[in-house]
């Protein structure tokens, strides 16, 4: 306990000063002091089991390690993540002493006082049902608090990986041990074999949405008219409206069931390029992956792009422009199979308003900052069925330039995962997947043919619900791939 009071006063004032800097208060920031105390309280009272030496020993460790960390926080407003740890792994010493100087020799006299304090400090080992008890009172502390202040969960969700950066010591310790599994684990993707590619100029569109939740589209029973193009499309039976489930409630891992049909193998756009589909990634998001494909432009490259095929400059930050540039796409691979994948800045959370155009949005009042909690409730909603709205728009446009080109073309759409608009005071998404609610797993698939593939492909939706694996077979079948052993028939939605 007075480990953790230390350790918190000397080697974690960078954390608490970010979190008033990021207007997260002085409860919050008390909160971060309970938390840490708890948390801390519960990793030294497990470890002292390892004996007093052990425990002595890591104390004055990590106090001059601590020292060193709050050195780099400080000097270099550096955050010691896994990305930075890994850098520090793989640094050399010649580099390394680059960084030596300046008052790093009063920090290391820090931890090395702090540290020898803990050494000499006479330690007393308690019976083992006392530590267990402190142990269990930590985590009950931790668990109600966090229960009770709920709504600041948010703070953490949006500052995780800063957070993650500066709190000492699990900063340095849990990323190095990250980024050392990380390059363990870098084994290279295994290859499906490859079979010969029938089709010719087929398109695939492969739009994924981000944080849309079914509940909220009109098309599946909303009490809001959030989708009144594609509901036009369904009334003309032109799109499927599908039911399907998440595999995750955060963004990578639900990517991943999208785009992988076995685990250690590559994924969907690096074998179709192998293929010889032309595979293109497209995303206004900031850092798309980077994948060997046939073209995916970072932001820079993108907007030029788009201001060079004439798209107005007021909407290429939005996902309309997306949509709006597919014809110039199919223009650029006229002749080849074409995969062109969609990352959409949909409903990404908790900014609502920012992932649309300023003067769209046909439900008000709405919420305009990113305090979900501080929003009327109808306001945040309001918000949020904007970007469905907007989602509507953007895919009645992707179909329409789909259906007026000869080629023969298929669009699928599939969100990565819901989204909680502060229902059981949830917000965002992210829940660990056994307790999330419906909100964050349910999502929408929806599949159009145009009219030139109509007469050989047709799709044949037979589950009432789908899973996030149904994509990588249909699509294989859309590029007529079924001999592929990447293949699956079970997991067609053209079978
Ligand atoms: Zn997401």
């Amino acid at each position: 306990m007075l480990y953790s009071v230390v350790s918190l006063v000397f080697f974690n004032l960078p954390l608490l000063s970010f979190v008033l800097k990021e207007n997260g208060g002085f409860g919050m920031a008390f909160s971060v002091c309970v938390a840490y105390i708890c948390a801390t309280n519960m990793v030294f009272v497990a470890l002292s089991v390892l004996g007093l030496v052990v425990l002595r020993f890591l104390l004055a460790l990590f106090s001059l390690l601590n020292a060193l960390a709050l050195y780099f926080v400080g000097t270099y407003h550096a955050l010691l993540t896994r990305e930075m740890m890994g850098n520090v792994l793989r640094t050399n010493f010649n580099e390394a002493s680059a960084f030596l100087g300046g008052h790093l020799w009063a920090y290391v006299l820090l931890g090395l006082v702090v540290g020898a304090v803990f050494w000499v400090l006479p330690l007393k080992t308690a019976p083992l049902r006392n530590k267990a008890y402190f142990f269990l009172g930590s985590g009950l502390v931790f668990a109600l608090w966090g229960a009770i202040h709920t709504k600041q969960w948010l703070f953490f969700d949006r500052h995780a990986k800063t957070i993650g950066g500066l709190v000492a010591p699990y900063n340095y310790s849990i990323n190095t041990a990250r980024a050392a599994l990380l390059s363990l684990k870098k084994t290279p993707l295994k290859r499906f074999a490859l079979v010969p590619l029938q089709a010719q100029g087929r398109v695939v569109v492969l739009a994924i949405g981000e944080s849309a939740r079914r509940a909220n589209y009109g098309i599946y029973g909303y009490n809001k008219p959030t989708t009144p193009k594609l509901q036009e499309l369904l009334n003309h039976h032109e799109i499927l409206a599908l039911k399907a489930t998440s595999c995750a409630t955060y963004t990578t891992a639900a990517l991943s069931c999208i785009l992988n049909a076995k685990r250690g193998y590559e994924n969907l756009p690096l074998f179709l390029h192998r293929q010889g589909v032309k595979v293109v990634w497209l995303s206004l998001n900031d850092g798309p992956p980077p994948m060997d494909v046939d073209w995916s432009p970072p932001l820079l490259e993108l907007h030029r792009w788009f201001r060079q095929v004439g798209l107005d400059p007021k909407i290429i930050d939005y996902d309309e422009a997306l949509a709006l540039a597919l014809p110039h796409l199919l223009a650029r691979y006229p002749k080849d199979n074409l995969l062109v994948i969609l990352h959409l800045k949909g409903s990404h959370g908790p900014l609502y308003v920012d992932k649309i155009p300023k003067d769209f949005a046909p439900f008000k009042p709405i919420c305009t900052h990113n305090e979900l909690d501080a929003c009327q409730s109808a306001a945040l909603i309001n918000a949020y069925d904007n970007t469905i709205a907007y989602n509507d728009r953007v895919l009645d446009l992707a179909i329409h330039a789909l259906h007026h080109t000869p080629r023969q073309a298929v669009l699928l759409y599939m969100s990565d995962h819901g989204e909680s608009l502060g229902e059981h005071g949830l917000y965002l998404h992210g829940t660990p997947y056994l307790i999330a609610p419906d909100f964050q797993k349910q999502v929408p698939f929806i599949v159009y043919l145009n009219p030139a593939i109509k007469t050989s492909l047709q799709a044949k939706p037979i589950k009432p619900n789908y899973h996030q694996d149904v994509i990588f077979s249909s699509v294989l079948h859309a590029f007529g791939l079924q001999k592929s052993p990447a293949y699956n028939p079970s997991l067609d939605i053209f079978q």
